[in-house]
């Protein structure tokens, strides 16, 4: 608990960002901050040490900062679910809801070269999950096993865990 503390207390809110009435969660402070990004990396890698991954697939933008880093962690390998039009390769896509309006997510096609690859998806948060269910989708799409989503912090009043556990199980280390 104190470690989870240390954690939560590292993160600051920013009023009316990216909009008027929205209270953002910002972890650069949690980044910047060695004793929690440390704590935070050791809580993920003595968890996850003993899942067999075979690789991390982090999301855009802020999962490639924990997915990376606890992918070296671990000794294997990172794939990045990107935002369309940002990857090279042939990729496949999937579209999701946002409040006005979608948006995409793409993945290449031969991300994990591995045969069945247990994959474990991160990003450091969950709001209507909208995000980490077609990323979750993608990773099926091309064939991999996703054994489990991550997430530094969950906003659990607006039950985004519950449409990605359709999926696989949600683990947060911190909820609101
Ligand atoms: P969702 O698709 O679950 O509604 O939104 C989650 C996505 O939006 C994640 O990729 C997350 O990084 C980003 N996001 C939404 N709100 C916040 C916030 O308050 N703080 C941070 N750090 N990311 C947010």
């Amino acid at each position: 608990q104190e470690q989870k503390d240390l954690i939560f207390n590292s993160i600051r809110d920013i009023k009316d960002f990216p909009k008027e009435g929205i209270i953002f969660k910002d972890i650069t402070t949690l980044l910047n901050n060695k004793e929690a990004f440390k704590t935070l990396m050791d809580h993920f890698e003595e968890r996850y040490k003993s899942y067999n991954l075979d690789y991390i697939a982090g999301i855009d933008s802020r999962g490639f900062i924990f997915g990376a880093a606890l992918a070296d962690r671990l000794g294997i390998g990172f794939v990045p679910v990107r935002k369309k039009g940002k990857l090279p390769g042939t990729t496949v896509c999937e579209k999701y809801e946002l409040e006005y309006g979608f948006d995409e997510v793409e993945i290449h096609l031969d991300a994990f070269p591995i045969k069945d690859a247990r994959v474990l998806l991160i990003d450091d948060l969950i709001a209507t999950g909208g995000t980490a269910t077609a990323a979750a989708k993608l990773i099926k799409h091309v064939n991999a096993q996703l054994v489990e989503v991550c997430f530094l912090l969950n906003l659990k009043f607006l039950s985004g865990d519950k449409k990605v556990a359709e999926h696989a199980p949600v683990y947060s280390v911190l909820e609101i």
